[in-house]
């Protein structure tokens, strides 16, 4: 895998290349979107290339202003008017 890096920037830990599932928020809409990640094996740290992340910015535009042809996955719940916890 190409683009990842193989050393944590937050412990310096071993860096492995993963598929991740990356939750995408805009506003109150959100995408699941697996994508190609580095996991730190000591803190759990998810790193992504550029291009996830210009991939994921591209996401969070489009769902602003239209709900693209995606399939449901399930839903999020809310508490109505009080914090869960
Ligand atoms: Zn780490």
């Amino acid at each position: 895998m190409t683009g990842i890096v193989k050393k944590c920037p937050m412990c310096g830990g071993k860096v492995e290349g993963k598929k991740v599932d990356k939750i995408i928020d805009a506003g109150r809409d959100f995408v699941i979107l697996e994508v190609n990640a580095g996991v730190c094996e000591h803190c759990s740290e998810k790193i992504y290339t550029k291009e996830t992340h210009e991939k994921i910015r591209e996401i969070r535009k489009e769902l602003k202003y239209k709900i693209p042809e995606l399939e449901p996955s399930g839903h999020i719940y809310m508490y109505p008017g009080k914090a869960a916890v």
